[in-house]
């Protein structure tokens, strides 16, 4: 206990003492002390309740009206004790001082008005009335019943009997509101202080009520045990405050739950007044009259009150109902926008390729959806971008440079691409670009030709350093297609084009003519796949001869496609097909199977140790099985491989990997004979050439063509055949066609010679007559 509040329940002793001794007067009927003590207790109550408030805060103005209560009614006292022991008249007979008892019943009514104005939200209106009226009317009865049916008065005009009037009016208000705080309030929160009060002020009322009665009768009779019961009531009140200040009441929320609990919860104190009321009737304080309009009145409100109740739980449950469906509302909301913003986000990752960043083929398939399915779309132009080379860097320098590379070129694109255009990475070395807002072909054209450009810059990656080139194929919209798919076939179509052109760094823009060569490779390819073999596909061979004497070495078998009902088809026209689709490797094997029959077959009868050139594709070489199935061959075909001779392209010969030089050693380990194939076309490195076992280098047709008229052809041509004889490596010239091309090649000491001027690609009995009858075997 802290020293205020031990000193604060100290000053309360006195007034203990000074109500002690007043009981003493009142039991002895010592009315000059009790004249005395009766305004002294009044006024050390009005005293406790100042000092109370200082220390209470938020119920100020209840302090305010419960210290008037009590200092009227020490004045009052006071004048009582001035009139009756100093003047000695009776102060009954005197108005203003009767007036002055007035005044408490009227703070109290205050006091309550008050409280229940502060805590109206407590009240169901309807609620509120009904309780009023009951209230009021069980009042009345009982005022009628005790009071006014006992006494039989009769109302005069008389100032006192209209004060009792005026005094019962105001007992009356206040009964009715504690009931109203006791019994009406939708919710409980009378704390220890009120209930202090509100004990008190019944306490008062019921004293008032006697004393009202006494007046009537006229035998009211000072400081006897009624007006100890009214000096209790303010020393009640007045503790009340006391305790408030020393535990000042928190105000209470009220929750739902107690709300719709209170409201379920069935009124039973009607029916206990009920049975107070027939124990009145049995008492014989009331008549049957009375007890049954007691009864009617509690029937009444009983039933308005159940349904009142009903009412407000519905409106409460309703009320309950809409906020957990706005809660949950609220929850299914923030739910769906976290979902929304991850699918955004899924949507986001889903759109993009991971190694580059750029958009997707996925996306590039919507973006074309939403474009070609808007009427108002205005015409685009869609660039389908293919690296050339990057496959080499890809196998020989690994992956994680190739990705590099990659993610190098798609950066550009992205610098590139500004607000006209979109960039895609739609495969491995595929990208895409989405061109709109342009003003006509010839802006597309500066901006395929700015890309190609920008992937050409070398991309160094230390200590390597790359250039690659790029083949792009343009479609627009909607001049060549107004469907996505048609679009998209297009731009490949174009981008081919590019690819199998001699210009493989540029860009086309889509032509039907185009398309008529893709059917024309449709139909080939669907010939080439059902193709017999044997009846449709025969070798020709081409006499290689040697420079010196012009006598015959060897020949090159070259396949011929002969359809039945389609005709002569050039091997141009399907290799390329064949090796794409893989049919190459069936084809190769049956080259060699034929070429090997017909070597083995001449060199037997002829007893001669020519050397048959057969073409084996790059697919072919790279094809796992294909070394162990050619070695098998040889030994099966008990083959001299001195007889063979294998041409591989400069471009597999480039490819720097331990596979490809395994091969190259194999073959030179079983012993046949090794020729790069279009030598000095391609590539400047010869690096190669070194590294692997090779017998012959086959100077390239192109480089021949010209070797009578382009001093630079000639150049090379001398290069390459003194650069062979210093590596001990046979040359061979394709495609020499006359006499003037023989006799420079002559002179430049190549070693032999194929071409027209020797004799064109022929069957094997044309061959037979044409070189071997020459020579008279
Ligand atoms: P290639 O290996 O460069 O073959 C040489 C081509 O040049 C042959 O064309 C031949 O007929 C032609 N040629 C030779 N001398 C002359 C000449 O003096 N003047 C002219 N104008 N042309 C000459 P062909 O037979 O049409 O073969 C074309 C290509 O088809 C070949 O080029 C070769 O790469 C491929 N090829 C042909 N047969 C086979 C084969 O059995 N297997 C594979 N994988 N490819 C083959
Ligand atoms: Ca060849």
């Amino acid at each position: 206990m802290g020293s205020l509040t031990r000193k604060k329940i100290q000053t309360v002793y006195p007034l203990l003492l000074f109500v002690l001794l007043y009981f003493v007067s009142v039991l002895l009927k010592n009315d000059l002390w009790g004249n005395i003590l009766s305004p002294l207790v009044a006024f050390f109550s009005a005293l406790l309740i100042l000092s109370s408030m200082k220390a209470v805060k938020t119920h100020k103005a209840y302090g305010v009206l419960l210290f008037c209560c009590s200092f009227v009614w020490g004045v009052a006292d006071f004048f009582w004790l001035i009139y009756e022991n100093i003047f000695f008249s009776n102060p009954v007979e005197v108005p203003y001082i009767n007036v002055l008892y007035v005044f408490p019943n009227v703070f109290f009514t205050g006091f309550l008005s008050l409280y229940i104005y502060k805590n109206r939200i407590y009240w169901n209106l309807q609620q509120f009335f009904i309780d009023i009226f009951t209230f009021t009317a069980i009042g009345m009865v009982l005022v009628w019943a005790f009071i006014f049916s006992k006494t039989g008065l009769q109302f005069t005009f008389d100032f006192n009997y209209i004060l009792i009037i005026v005094y019962v009016f105001f007992d009356f208000l206040i009964m009715v509101e504690i009931g109203l705080i006791c019994f009406s309030k939708s919710f409980k929160n009378i704390n220890f202080s009120l209930s202090l009060i509100l004990v008190s002020f019944a306490v008062f009322v019921l004293a008032d009520f006697y004393y009202a009665y006494l007046s009537l009768m006229e035998s009211y009779k000072a400081n006897t045990i009624i007006d100890f019961v009214y000096i209790i009531s303010i020393v009640l009140f007045s503790f009340a405050s006391v305790h408030e200040s020393l535990h000042p009441s928190v105000p209470k929320a009220l929750s739902k739950d107690q709300l719709s609990e209170n409201l379920r919860k069935p009124k039973k104190t009607g029916l206990l007044v009920v049975l107070l009321f027939f124990l009145f009737y049995l008492l014989d304080f009331f008549s049957f009259i009375t007890l049954m309009l007691a009864v009617f009145i509690f029937v009444l409100y009983w039933v308005l009150t159940t349904n009142i109740r009903a009412n407000m739980l519905d409106r409460l449950l309703l009320k309950t109902e809409k906020e957990m469906n706005e809660h949950l509302e609220k929850m299914i909301q923030e739910r769906t926008k976290e979902l929304s913003f991850t699918n955004q986000h899924l949507e986001e990752i889903s759109n993009r390729d991971a190694l580059t960043g750029l958009y997707n083929r996925r996306y590039l398939i919507n973006y074309l959806d939403v474009l070609t399915s808007s009427e108002e779309t205005k015409p685009f132009a869609l660039l389908y971008i293919d690296t050339n080379r990057f496959k080499p860097i890809n196998d020989s320098y690994g992956h994680e440079i190739g990705d590099k590379v990659l993610f190098s070129l798609g950066m550009r694109l992205l610098e590139y691409c500004t607000a006209k255009c979109t960039a895609f990475r739609i495969g491995g070395d595929e990208f895409a670009v989405i061109l709109r807002d342009f003003n006509d072909v010839t802006e597309v054209s500066a901006i395929a030709e700015k890309i190609l450009e920008k992937l050409q810059l070398p991309i160094s990656l230390p200590p390597y350093s790359f250039t690659l080139s790029a083949s792009i194929g343009i479609a627009l919209y909607p001049r060549d297609a107004k469907k996505k798919d048609v679009l998209l076939r297009y731009a490949d179509i174009a981008m081919y084009e590019v690819k199998s052109s001699d210009h493989k760094n540029d860009y086309l823009f889509f032509d039907k003519v185009f398309t008529e060569k893709i059917n024309k490779r449709h139909e080939l390819e669907f010939l080439l796949q059902n193709a017999d073999y044997d009846k449709e596909f025969k070798l020709y061979y081409q006499p290689q001869y040697s420079t010196e004497n012009q006598t015959l070495v060897g020949m090159e078998a070259l396949i011929r496609w002969i359809h039945p009902q389609r005709g002569f088809i050039p091997p141009s026209d399907f290799i390329p097909i064949a090796e794409e689709n893989g049919l190459i490797i069936d084809i190769g094997e049956w080259v060699i199977d034929n070429a090997f029959a017909q070597i083995k077959k001449w060199n037997q009868s002829f007893d001669e140790k020519f050397r048959m050139s057969i073409n084996i594709s790059p697919i072919q070489i790279k094809n796992t099985g294909f070394l162990e199935w050619f070695v098998k061959k040889i030994e099966k075909e008990n083959m001299n491989p001195e007889w063979i001779d294998l041409e591989i392209t400069e471009s597999v010969a480039m490819i720097s990997t331990t596979s490809i030089e395994k091969i190259f050693d194999l073959l030179n380990d079983i012993g046949v004979n090794i020729s790069i194939d279009d030598f000095g076309t391609g590539y400047s490195s010869l690096s190669y050439i070194r590294k692997y076992k090779i017998d012959r280098l086959k100077i390239a047709k192109e480089l021949i063509d010209n070797i009578d008229h382009d001093e630079n052809a000639l150049l090379i041509v001398q290069a390459i055949i003194m650069m062979a004889k210093g590596m001990q490596l046979k040359t061979i010239s394709e495609g020499v066609e006359d006499t003037s091309q023989l006799a420079i090649l002559n002179g430049l000491g190549c070693d032999e010679i194929q071409g027209y001027i020797f004799g064109k690609p022929v069957p094997s009995d044309e061959f037979e007559k044409q070189h071997f009858a020459v020579k008279n075997l």
